[in-house]
């Protein structure tokens, strides 16, 4: 029987900040049985669109990405903020309630024309997965496709990357 992945996801209230419900997978990380179930779900995504590379941003994203990566047998390159990187990287911008942040891939993370999936843990107002495609598109690969544990849908970060298809195993 498929486990209900909701039950592993613990809301928090007032955290980071009041009037914020931040949602915490570590209860799924946390239980072999539901972190299977949920990667398996990607992964079958992921297959179906003939994906080559993976691509997640810090550091949620490569729990997620990860085992999926290690499935398919395809590479995994992490999307870093600044100075985590050694080698020459690509830099894209993304707007934060106060001010601005920025990642970075290496140069040489995608090959032109690969097919690369792109994961986070979860979809809020969708700037960290915008920054993250651009990324991989400033390098040449296609983003086929975006993968969530979580979309929080009253955010709308679904408009952001509405030409992308997009998998999210639950909402809130
Ligand atoms: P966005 O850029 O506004 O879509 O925010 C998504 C990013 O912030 C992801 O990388 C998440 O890991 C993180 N994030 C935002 N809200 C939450 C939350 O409630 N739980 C866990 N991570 C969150």
């Amino acid at each position: 029987m498929a486990l209900d992945l909701r039950d592993y996801v613990a809301s928090i209230q007032d955290f980071p900040e009041k009037g914020v419900t931040f949602r915490d997978i570590s209860p799924l990380m946390g239980d072999g049985e539901a972190y299977h179930q949920a990667t398996d779900e990607i992964i079958k995504f992921a297959r179906d669109k003939g994906v080559e590379m993976i691509v997640g941003p810090e550091a949620r994203g490569f729990i997620v990405g990860c085992p999926v990566a290690y499935a398919l047998g395809v590479g995994f390159a992490p999307a870093r903020k600044k100075g985590k990187l050694p080698r020459e990287t690509v830099k894209a911008t993304y707007d934060l309630e106060y001010g601005e942040s920025a990642l970075y891939l290496q140069k040489d993370a995608i090959k032109p024309g690969q097919k690369v999936l792109v994961t986070d843990d979860l979809l809020a107002t969708g700037g960290t997965i915008a920054a993250t495609i651009r990324l991989v598109e400033q390098l040449g690969g296609i983003v086929v496709g975006t993968a969530f544990l979580i979309e929080l849908k009253d955010l709308n970060g679904r408009e952001k990357i509405k030409d992308y298809d997009m998998l999210r195993l639950m909402e809130y």
